[in-house]
């Protein structure tokens, strides 16, 4: 079964979209597996995002995600990290479709209240670099 990892950036969780998203995955018919709330630290913000650590974006984006507390979730299930994409939609939130997270709740690229894993791959690699074992179930 595919796993993925979402996680609501601080401006989501400042603007209380929590339980919508989590709704949102829910009703989708995914499962919860792990969940949650806390202040990550610069290390681990920069370590999600290595792979963008030569844009010039990216001293942004980590004063962005560590400006306060995000919600970590795993979840499970077929064809999750694809349908999640969707869900969510596209970087740009004005390009974003409505009826996606970002299309319906963002405008900015630079603060575009979630995150989903890009690949099955950096799916696990996420899900073990935010979650101890004993965190998931
Ligand atoms: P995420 O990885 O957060 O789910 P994504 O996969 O849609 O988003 P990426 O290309 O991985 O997009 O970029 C990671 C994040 O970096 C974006 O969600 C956004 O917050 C930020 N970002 C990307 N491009 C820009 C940009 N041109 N200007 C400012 N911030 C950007
Ligand atoms: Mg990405």
């Amino acid at each position: 079964v595919d796993q993925t990892y979402i996680m609501v950036k601080p401006d989501g969780v400042q603007r209380g979209l929590v339980g919508e998203i989590i709704s949102r995955f829910e009703k989708k018919g995914f499962k919860l597996t792990g969940l949650k709330l806390f202040h990550c630290s610069k290390e681990l913000a920069e370590e999600h995002y290595k792979d963008l650590n030569q844009k010039s974006f990216f001293p942004k984006l980590i004063d962005y995600i560590t400006s306060g507390p995000v919600v970590s979730m795993a979840w499970e299930g077929v064809g999750v990290v694809a349908s999640a994409r969707k869900l969510i939609g596209a970087t740009d939130p004005l390009q974003a479709e409505p009826g996606t997270i970002r299309g319906d709740f963002a405008v900015q690229t630079g603060r575009n209240i979630i995150h989903g894993s890009d690949s099955p791959e950096n799916g696990k690699r996420e899900i073990a670099l935010w979650f101890k074992e004993g965190e998931l179930c």
